[in-house]
């Protein structure tokens, strides 16, 4: 539930610019943007016939998932973010 909530927040914050994120955040976000639609498990499900996209492995919803700075890829392809980069 921790996951979920970091999440929305930091998603808010990082696109209204609220905190301005440092462009070593950004270079995280973008690292895991990039491996997450690279990724053989990212999946996709309709939902009250909307597709949403999500990871098949930790079940949570992209692109929201890469905005949960304290997670990490269920199989390690990216790591949690350093709490001096947040
Ligand atoms: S979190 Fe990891 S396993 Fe899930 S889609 Fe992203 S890279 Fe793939």
């Amino acid at each position: 539930m921790r996951d979920v909530t970091d999440s929305i927040l930091n998603r808010i914050t990082y696109y209204l610019e609220i905190k301005k994120p440092t462009p070593e955040l950004q270079c995280y976000i973008k690292d895991r943007l990039d491996t997450c639609l690279g990724c053989e498990h990212l999946g996709e499900k309709l939902f009250l016939s909307k597709s949403i996209n999500f990871c098949g492995k930790c079940k949570c919803i992209f692109p929201a998932l890469i905005f949960s700075y304290k997670k990490k890829c269920p199989i390690d392809k990216w790591d949690a973010i350093p709490d001096d980069v947040t």
